[in-house]
């Protein structure tokens, strides 16, 4: 097989609850008598001021999971190229087809190219911490109850399901290595898929409510193989503030690598 690194786009955008989000942490890590559906929370502080001075984010803050915004946007792009029907509900482990080829084959040891897409955790940005500090010491999320309805009682009984506040935003930075011709183009498909995700939602209880995200300001920028080496090698787009205008200007976005 023919495959040479040429190199990686960068994708980097902010990612917006525009509803409640719940993405289901540990319950173990919650003291007794403690809430029974908690997000996912760091567990130890992390310093990311080498990404934007002074960005800290403490222990016990919310943040989305990597893998959680992948397996979704997959399990959208599934259903988009008719993958999941000729898999029985299981992900895709083909190896040959768009999504294999830049999400990887599932369960499937002969692969016989690399993984394409890398999604780091997103972590909040410094608005946002700001923001939730206002909410009161240490309380950087909502409590939403949900009533469950008895049919002939009426009687309700309430669940308390934890939420990061709607209007947070996430910082998601993305990695796309590309090897051959063929990558460039199915490109496109990481941002069909974002698309998708705005179309659903993010995590628990999206037929309730929760979980509607939208993607803005995306920047793309293309680090060639050479820019290793030669760091002005790196080309980098316009500002895109939506994933409709990246669509509309995939041209330009695949012209980056062709460039380099
Ligand atoms: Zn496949």
């Amino acid at each position: 097989m023919n495959l040479e690194f040429k190199g990686i786009y960068k994708i980097k955008a902010e990612l917006i609850n525009i509803t409640g989000l719940h993405i289901g942490g540990s319950k173990e890590s919650f003291e007794i008598g403690g809430l029974d559906n908690p997000v996912i929370k760091t567990n130890f502080p992390i310093d990311l001021s080498y990404l934007e001075q002074g960005w800290k984010i403490e222990e016990d803050m919310p943040y989305i999971p990597g893998s959680s915004l992948k397996g979704k946007m997959r399990s959208l792009l599934e259903w988009i190229e008719n993958r999941v029907a000729v898999n029985n509900g299981e992900p895709c482990g083909c190896g040959e087809c768009v999504v294999c080829k830049i999400f990887g084959a599932h369960k499937n040891n002969k692969t016989s190219e690399p993984v394409k897409l890398r999604i780091a955790d997103a972590y909040p940005s410094k608005e946002t911490i700001e923001k939730w500090k206002n909410l009161g010491e240490n309380i950087y999320t909502e409590i939403k109850t949900e009533n469950v309805i008895n049919r002939i009682t009426s009687m309700a009984t309430p669940r308390p399901v934890e939420r990061v506040p709607a209007g947070s935003v996430f910082k998601v930075y993305i990695n796309y290595e590309v090897f051959k011709d063929e990558d460039i183009d199915n490109l496109k498909k990481v941002f069909v898929a974002m698309k998708a995700l705005q179309d659903n939602f993010l995590g628990g209880g999206g037929s309730r409510g929760n979980g509607r995200v939208v993607f803005e300001n995306i920047e793309v920028c293309f680090k060639s193989k050479d820019a290793y080496i030669n760091p002005n090698q790196n080309i980098s787009s316009k500002e895109y503030p939506t994933v409709d205008e990246i669509l509309q200007k995939f041209k330009e976005i695949k012209a980056l690598a062709k460039g380099a």
